[in-house]
């Protein structure tokens, strides 16, 4: 029996194409960039054709993309970069409630070193309201950063109309593209970002490499010291394999986002429909049009979405619970807490993301596999509450 992989949005297998075009960054060019010989001059061409692709892909100059270890680290640096560069305007930053863990703890981070950040709130369907965000800029704001979809919920923000009332309030606008980059269009101007934070291994690239976009001029400073690598914005030698496999993954995505975007979505709101229509006591959550083409949250009332995930699990189907952090109370996801999805369906959380391979014949064993499994579960273990 094969495994049907449907956790895309924690992570996608390297596609076939990407792995072609590192191997010959792990045996041949293995040369440090940096060096002036020939070995040096094929690694850093590998670095330059990735930084082509990629500024290419997002509407950006080359000299605007700082290679990193990936989403996390591009997160850290556009937070603590631009607040501690900024650090003489004020003290004071915007995000939101629903933001993934490497946005919340650079924040909670800093505010244990007396910066002050505001999360804003969600309504139920996960949208940040720019009013909301005009309103909590005051004089001492240097930075607002809101996710541009959410991974748990895949809600998409509206990123274009908060851009406008940082940049009217002379504030740096930062986005946590990670989970919508080469997934949706992302070009920097059209949303109008300063900043913009994307990792390879959720687009079919490998683990450990991502980048932040900087636009020309952002006051920021290295949160990494060392050599002069990325322009002195990162120093470490580069990762060249992994920094082929991003553009190789970027190259994927350019060809392919369009149409694969357009077939997700119908088979996602196919089996939105499907899913809904199992049992009366399940919710979806986010937004139904506007979010990510591959996602797919529910919530099954009474029953716990761990049970449910394992049980998909032993039938060969990998899904997810949504996220693993919680919000104080035992379990539930500071996304659903935020979104105000009630206590008997917040413990039922399933998350279902699909990718390149995903099929139709996929999800039909899924639904065929969910039904009686979640009949089974109430059988045994409803708790009408
Ligand atoms: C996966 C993810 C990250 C972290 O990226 P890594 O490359 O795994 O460090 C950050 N933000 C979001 C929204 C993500 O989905």
């Amino acid at each position: 029996m094969k495994t049907i992989y449907l956790d895309h949005a924690s992570t996608c297998p390297i596609h076939p194409d990407v792995i072609t075009k590192m191997i010959p960054y792990i045996i041949e060019h293995f040369g440090n960039p940096s060096s002036m010989h020939t070995l040096g001059k094929h690694a850093k061409e590998g670095i330059k054709e990735t930084r082509r692709g990629l500024a290419a892909f997002i509407g950006a100059e080359k000299e605007e993309i700082v290679f990193t270890s990936g989403g996390t680290e591009a997160n850290n640096l556009a937070i603590k970069g631009v607040a501690y560069a900024n650090r003489k305007k004020g003290n004071h930053i915007i995000t939101s409630s629903i933001e993934h863990k490497a946005i919340l703890e650079p924040c909670k981070f800093l505010e244990s070193e007396g910066w002050s950040v505001t999360y804003l709130p969600v309504n139920r369907f996960g949208t940040v309201d720019p009013k909301d965000v005009m309103s909590a800029i005051t004089d001492k704001t240097v930075l607002i950063s809101i996710m541009h979809a959410n991974n748990e919920i895949g809600t998409i923000e509206p990123i274009k109309e908060i851009s406008a009332i940082a940049h009217e309030r002379g504030v740096y606008m930062h986005t946590d593209a990670v989970q919508s980059f080469g997934h949706i269009p992302t070009k920097v101007d059209d949303i109008g970002v300063d900043l913009m934070s994307l990792s390879a291994h959720k687009i079919y690239g490998p683990k450990g490499v991502g980048a932040l976009y900087v636009r020309g001029g952002t006051r920021i400073v290295p949160i990494m010291h060392g050599g002069e690598q990325e322009n002195g914005k990162r120093a470490g030698t580069e990762n060249i394999v992994g920094i082929v496999g991003l553009g190789a993954a970027v190259e994927l995505a350019a060809k392919e986002m369009e149409l694969e975007s357009k077939r997700l979505t119908e088979l996602r709101d196919k089996l939105i429909n499907r899913l809904l229509a199992v049992a009366p006591d399940i919710i979806l959550n986010g937004d139904r049009v506007n979010r990510l083409p591959n996602n797919i949250s529910i919530c099954i009332g009474g029953i716990e979405g761990e049970t449910i995930m394992m049980k998909l699990n032993q039938n060969h189907l990998i899904t997810s619970v949504g996220s693993a952090c919680s919000s104080g109370k035992r379990g539930i996801s500071h996304v659903l807490n935020a979104i105000g999805v009630p206590e008997t369906f917040a413990y039922g959380a399933l998350r279902v993301t699909l990718g390149r391979d995903t099929i139709e014949e996929d999800l039909d064993y899924l639904i065929e596999i969910l039904r009686p499994t979640i009949i089974d579960l109430r059988y045994v273990g409803y708790r009408w509450q």
